[in-house]
């Protein structure tokens, strides 16, 4: 009897290592945001993450040679696509002058100058190694600079996976139930008082109960990373009031909206003045990098100008600063004579918005599509109406349908569009997506909602 083979899956190779890479390393990935665990389906059986062998503009290869549209980009780095023609340059002429000095570069200022020319908050710098690194420093700063221990912190943003902002914490730690993770003790979040996002009321009530002991408050101006959540109008001003009349200072995580959501990043596109900012992802330009920076009145409080201790091995290190360099100068909206890289992202997202609606609509699919720029999220809302029609906090969020997304996602990477396997993360566009590429990416949703909602 003629023996029945199973159809070869077209994903075999990323099985195969996948089963291997569980054995080598936790869930088979260097960071849970890849696992594809929350979108696999019933049982956990559907799909296991694909591995990618190589990617260019706005397109990744498998190694089963299956091709992506893709909008993960690297989490949010890659605002120019991958490896554009200027960043290779920059990074393969600087490792053939060696790939880390200990030692000062003029690369590092280079860097430094551009940044504070973008974002007039943060003259002053301190490079570091990721977006994690930032936001711990910056805290340790805020609490010496103002001999307080508090900090406020919002549900469901994430910054980075600091023990004492590793509570309600989005992005990976939502997706994979962990908000607040085994590991901490208590000791080293007590200082840390959780308010909703998008709630000025909560936050003065949090501020008036701890008179004078807050040092500050941070916050991702735009929430990025339980999906898309713009601040409603009002909220990042009512946050700024706050701080200065409680002496307490006001820290922007700009790790994701740097240099995304506009040159100047959030601060810039709503003209608000954060003490601190924090600044990675798209500043390295797909090399590891994070940075916190602000007025030389804080920021020379930092070792060795002053007694705030921080440093590090590999910080400023300059294939990231060549790559960091180049990228920022693609971005530059004075450089490129009236055309803007934002102007052009804005009409990419804008087009993909529509699309992603009017299919959505189609397929009698309740979702609230919320966008800022070039980062975006379908929200997949509770078929039974029981949801506000927007997301404008975690709460929210947390009612969506995880599971409709999780059909939608396997549709669409089966269809060759690579969105990131969370209902709680945003979609990125670079300027490699062309409009072709927003077209194509629409057509395959009108059928992935489908798919969404049939069980
Ligand atoms: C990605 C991110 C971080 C953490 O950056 P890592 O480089 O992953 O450590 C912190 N804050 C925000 C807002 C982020 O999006």
């Amino acid at each position: 009897m003629a023996k029945l083979n199973k159809p070869k899956s077209r994903y075999a190779k990323s099985e195969k290592l996948f089963a291997e890479a569980v054995k080598l390393m936790p869930g088979g990935v260097s960071s849970p945001v890849r696992s594809f665990k929350a979108v696999a389906g019933e049982g956990g059986g559907g799909i296991g993450p694909v591995f990618i062998k190589e990617a260019k503009g706005a397109d990744l290869t498998d190694i089963d040679n299956n091709t992506y549209i893709d909008y993960v980009m690297s989490y949010g780095p890659l605002i120019a696509g991958h490896s554009p023609p200027p960043v290779r340059a920059a990074v393969a002429k600087q490792i053939d002058k060696g790939s880390s000095y200990g030692c000062c570069t003029e690369a590092e200022l280079k860097l430094a100058k551009i940044i504070a020319a973008a974002m007039p908050n943060v003259p002053m710098i301190r490079f570091v190694n990721s977006g994690t690194e930032a936001t711990m420093s910056a805290i340790r700063l805020a609490r010496g600079v103002t001999q307080r221990n508090i900090i406020l912190k919002c549900h469901g943003c994430y910054h980075g996976h600091v023990d004492s902002l590793l509570i309600e914490a989005g992005s990976g730690a939502t997706t994979h139930n962990h908000p607040s993770s085994p590991g901490i003790p208590d000791s080293a979040t007590s200082n840390t008082v959780l308010v909703p996002y998008n709630d000025l009321p909560a936050t003065t009530a949090a501020f008036e109960e701890r008179q004078g002991k807050i040092a500050a408050m941070i916050v991702e101006p735009i929430c990025g990373n339980i999906g898309v959540v713009p601040p409603l109008p009002g909220y990042l001003e009512g946050l700024r009031a706050l701080c200065d009349q409680h002496n307490a200072l006001l820290i922007f995580d700009e790790v994701l909206t740097g240099f995304r959501v506009a040159y100047g990043g959030a601060q810039g596109l709503y003209s608000i003045r954060p003490d601190l900012t924090c600044l990675g992802k798209i500043i390295g330009g797909g090399l590891p990098v994070g940075a916190y920076g602000g007025k030389p009145e804080l920021m020379n409080h930092v070792s060795p100008a002053g007694p705030i201790y921080q440093a590090g091995t590999l910080s400023g290190n300059p294939l990231a600063m060549a790559a960091g360099i180049a990228t920022l100068s693609l971005l530059d909206d004075t450089a490129i004579d009236g055309t803007s890289i934002y102007t052009q992202l804005e009409a990419l997202g804008s087009r993909l918005e529509i699309g992603l609606k009017a299919a959505a609509v189609a397929a009698n699919v309740p979702v609230s599509i919320q966008r800022v720029g070039s980062m975006l999220t379908p929200f997949f809302l509770r078929r039974d109406g029981s949801q506000t029609a927007s997301i404008k906090n975690y709460a929210d969020a947390l009612q969506c349908d995880t599971q409709a997304y999780a059909r939608f996602f396997r549709s669409m990477l089966d269809a060759g569009v690579m969105l990131p396997p969370s209902q709680f993360e945003a979609w990125f566009i670079s300027s490699a997506h062309t409009e072709g590429d927003i077209d194509q990416t629409i057509d395959h949703a009108r059928e992935a909602f489908k798919a969404a909602q049939s069980i």
